[in-house]
């Protein structure tokens, strides 16, 4: 391929963003060139940019919500992994995560995440100073340089597509609550992960679906998006007033059957304990990153109440089914998932990006709901 690319690189922990030219790859067999068209940056973005990912060196390229169209295929690549056929203009979601897909681990256990073989996921490889360059989504173009790396043609809007890496998060949230047909949920945070895992609550068949959270732009889309009510933090700040409010949505007075917590801090962890009703799950999301501990009582937290804790990391095993339902879920018609991207910025913007994910969640005078790099912008 002639012709060059541009790719936005974290130079050091909280320090400059430069956006660097490098040559076009040519891809190699079972390879594959993607022309970005949109990435997601999400919470794990802002943590590895304030350096506190101990696997990651600067500079660093990061973006692993990809979105994109083939640019060029290497030899063999043919298909997608759903066995339909691609060609060079497509559109198709990257899975990030790379590992053998033949070990005791990827076969048996079902957790690629623990893969001896595994890769540095796209948008984790570094340092980004040596090869293989274009391993990140913040750049105009992906080489997909590991042969077999998993991807799905889709014909959604980019803004869209790019939602399904956080969606198959909040899948396996839902799946590990419990929820099912006619379950009474309460979804904990309003950020990109806890809207998705409104969607997710809703396609289980949860009869009720509450959502709490801060701004009010999310809380709307929460009710967009299927939460039957939403219960802002502005109405109820001390959190025993926050739990009769929380119960009051619920309609029934009692507490939920599943509590999915997103919001992320040790001080909602115990919250969200308060919210599920006696034999229900709590699926934790949120505390992804040690904000330190809390007080809990095994007896009456815990065995008294025949409560079953979920901790939810990722995508978790069996991420790839979850990463193509995810796909299927969002190509149905109805909910405004298009709405979620609140901020498409160019490459340029990265910084500023990366920086106001961690800090007061707005940007250009807009709430965030869910940042995007468009490296086309
Ligand atoms: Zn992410
Ligand atoms: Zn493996």
């Amino acid at each position: 391929m002639s012709g060059t690319a541009r790719a936005a690189i974290v130079m050091s922990a909280s320090g400059a963003v430069e956006v660097r030219e490098y040559a076009l790859p040519e891809p190699g067999p079972g390879e594959f060139l993607l022309e970005v068209e949109l990435c997601g940056m999400c919470g794990t973005d802002a943590h590895i940019y304030r350096g506190r990912l101990a696997s990651i060196r600067f500079p660093a390229l990061l973006g692993h919500e990809i979105v994109g169209r083939l640019a060029a295929l290497g030899e063999g690549v043919t298909t997608d992994h759903a066995g339909e056929a691609v060609r060079v203009g497509d559109r198709v979601g990257v899975f990030p995560s790379l590992s053998c897909g033949r070990c005791y681990e990827c076969t048996v256990r079902r957790r690629p995440g623990s893969c001896p073989e595994r890769r540095p996921s796209y948008g984790f490889a570094s340092p980004a100073d040596r090869p293989p360059y274009l391993t990140g989504g913040f750049a105009s173009h992906l080489h997909a340089s590991n042969a077999g790396t998993v991807f799905y043609r889709t014909d959604l809007p980019p803004q869209t597509a790019v939602l399904q890496e956080p969606l198959s998060v909040a899948l396996h949230g839902v799946e590990r609550a419990g929820v099912r047909i006619g379950s009474a949920v309460v979804v904990q945070g309003v950020g990109a992960i806890g809207l998705m895992a409104v969607v997710a609550a809703r396609a289980a068949g949860a009869a009720r679906v509450v959502a709490v959270g801060g701004p009010p732009a999310r809380l709307a889309l929460a009710r967009a998006l299927g939460a039957d009510e939403v219960v802002g933090l502005g109405r109820a700040d001390d959190p025993a007033a926050r739990r009769r409010a929380v119960l009051d949505a619920l309609g029934t007075g009692r507490p939920a059957d599943a509590v999915i917590g997103t919001a992320g801090s040790p001080e909602s962890f115990v919250e969200a304990v308060g919210l599920v009703g006696d034999g229900g799950v709590l699926a934790e999301l949120g505390n992804f990153t040690d904000r330190g501990a809390v007080p809990f009582n095994p007896y009456s937290d815990l065995l008294k109440r025949d409560l079953t804790i979920a901790g939810v990391y990722g995508a978790g095993p069996d991420m790839q089914r979850r990463y193509h339902s995810a796909l299927a879920l969002l190509e149905r018609a109805g909910p405004p998932f298009d709405q979620l991207v609140s901020h498409r910025l160019p490459l340029a913007k990265a910084r500023q990006a990366l920086e106001a994910l961690g800090g007061g969640y707005s940007l250009d005078g807009r709430d965030i709901v869910k940042l995007a790099i468009d490296p086309a912008a």
